[in-house]
């Protein structure tokens, strides 16, 4: 039965069915959607836009070990990438952010992790095998390939500028293939999963049964999916080889379907502003009911101002019962759910979000990074800093002897970096001052401290803030109170 509002984590959201509802179809249809022109859909202006180019971001990600090319030594390997020291922890920290809010904070939340080969048939059912494609167009002149929906028009290459040369769009599968077992034949072959959530939906049973939980609930993982792209580009933001976090959400037939679709879009916005991302370069843009599949009640793409436009890090779906329909119709099993307390069974309807953990941490990265001048005293000068947030940023505090010739400086950095690390990520350095604040500013980390010879005296010591670049004096038994107040 239909209500007016319903009450989620304690608060009471107001029924406001905005999202028409799409046209039914029958059969598998196109999975892949061709991307909307996403640079001319809204004008933006030059404040919005990050003031960095890929170029910038790359050298950076490769200069401080935050992102590398992979196999980068035999000459790389289009559209696979490697996270360096700090890139590993920058990314690990998005992805705990997301499990943190998504699954630890809420008790309707089960977490998961399925494995990346699938039984074949699963992709079948998902419509991966007859529909997940993109539509390639060949140059016979330069020979470069192209998407054919990336390409203002079929009738001139734009690489060559070559009229009458491209082929006629065919279809490419993106299921990455590979063999299971000694012999390569048709039976033995699987694919690496292009997405996580059919995991979630071949185990619906297993997983409501065993946490013993009802509608409404989410399962969650996070999970490396594959996807054999055919134009990787924009550095890590499509891959061929990618992690993904989803959530997909199961609710009763009840009404509330699409007021919990809206709670979970007001969750998600919350989450990219809790984690500091701009909302000026970042918005939700709702699909119209002809951008959607056929099944799917509403969707929102969440997108984020890149340095060459919007990209999509998200997708937020209403996807009906699709999903597990099509897993009881070709496994043949009974995956509806049955509600004990009425004794009825029926299928969930199904709410998704899902995003890209890589094209989230390179966002950080762009939204994070500003280039300055800074004024100190007579002098004039330059620097580029990432403002992460917090709890995103692969170090939290560096800290620094005033000179490195001095063991009395050096024991006492030393001794105060290992007091701090159990309770924040810390780094020791020493060096040239200057260079030292202009590395950590450079990977973002939001606090110095700066041992001198006065702290051997008084037992204090400099803590620099790098927005700032404040100076503050804090005796060495404050300092992880003060840290952990401000961090
Ligand atoms: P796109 O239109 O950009 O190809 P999509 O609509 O096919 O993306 P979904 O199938 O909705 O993507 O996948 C959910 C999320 O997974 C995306 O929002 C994105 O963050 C991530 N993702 C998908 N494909 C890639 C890729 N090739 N590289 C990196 N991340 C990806």
């Amino acid at each position: 039965m239909a209500r007016d509002s319903v009450t989620t984590l304690g608060s009471t959201i107001a029924l406001k069915p905005i999202y028409t509802v799409g046209t039914v179809g029958d059969g598998t249809e196109e999975l892949r959607r061709p991307t909307r022109n996403l640079a001319r859909s809204v004008s933006t202006t030059e404040e919005e836009r990050p003031r960095v180019t890929m170029e910038e971001i790359t050298a950076l990600a490769k200069r401080r070990g935050f992102i590398f090319q992979s196999s980068e030594i035999y000459g790389g390997i289009g559209g696979f990438f490697d996270y360096g020291p700090l890139g590993a922890v920058l990314k690990r920290n998005v992805k705990d952010a997301w499990w943190r809010e998504m699954v630890e904070l809420r008790d309707d939340v089960v977490a998961f992790d399925s494995s990346i080969i699938m039984h074949p048939r699963t992709w079948e059912a998902s419509g991966h095998v007859a529909a997940f494609h993109d539509k390639l167009v060949d140059c016979r002149n330069c020979k470069h390939r192209f998407r054919a929906d990336h390409l203002p028009s079929l009738e001139k290459c734009p690489d060559c500028g070559m009229s009458g040369t491209l082929t006629e769009p065919r279809n490419f599968n993106l299921m990455m293939k590979t063999a299971i077992g000694p012999m390569e034949d048709t039976s033995s072959q699987a694919y690496l999963r292009p997405e996580t959530a059919q995991g979630i939906f071949v185990n619906f049973k297993n997983i409501y049964q065993s946490a013993r939980k009802k509608p409404p609930f989410g399962i969650a993982q996070i999970g490396k999916s594959f996807r054999n792209e055919i134009t990787p580009g924009n550095f890590t933001f499509r891959v061929r080889e990618f992690e993904q976090a989803e959530l997909e959400f199961f609710v009763p037939q009840d009404g509330n379907d699409l007021a919990w679709f809206e709670q979970w879009v007001s969750a998600r916005k919350q989450w990219y502003s809790d984690y500091g991302v701009r909302a000026e370069r970042l918005r939700f843009y709702e699909l119209t009911p002809e951008e959607r599949p056929f099944y799917a009640k509403a969707g929102i793409d969440v997108e984020y101002l890149f340095p060459w436009g919007w990209g999509e890090l998200e997708s937020i779906a209403h996807r009906g019962t699709y999903d597990l329909d099509r897993h009881i119709e070709y496994s043949g099993k009974d995956l509806q759910f049955f509600d004990e307390a009425t004794k009825q069974k029926y299928t969930p309807i199904l709410i998704e979000s899902s995003a890209g953990m890589d094209r989230t941490t390179l966002t950080m990265l762009v939204d994070a990074y500003q280039r300055e001048a800074v004024v100190e005293g007579e002098k004039q000068s330059e620097r580029t800093v990432l403002r992460f947030h917090p709890k995103i940023a692969p170090v939290q505090v560096g800290v620094f002897p005033l000179a490195r010739n001095k063991p009395e400086l050096v024991e006492r950095a030393r001794a105060i970096e290992s007091a701090l690390r159990p309770r924040f990520r810390t780094q020791y350095d020493e060096g040239n001052v200057g260079q030292l604040y202009r590395r950590q500013d450079e990977i973002g980390t939001p606090f110095c401290i700066m041992v001198d010879y006065d702290s051997l005296g008084d037992a204090t010591v400099t803590v620099r803030d790098r927005d700032s670049m404040l100076q503050d004096r804090v005796a060495q038994s404050a300092l992880a109170d003060y840290l952990a107040e401000r961090l």
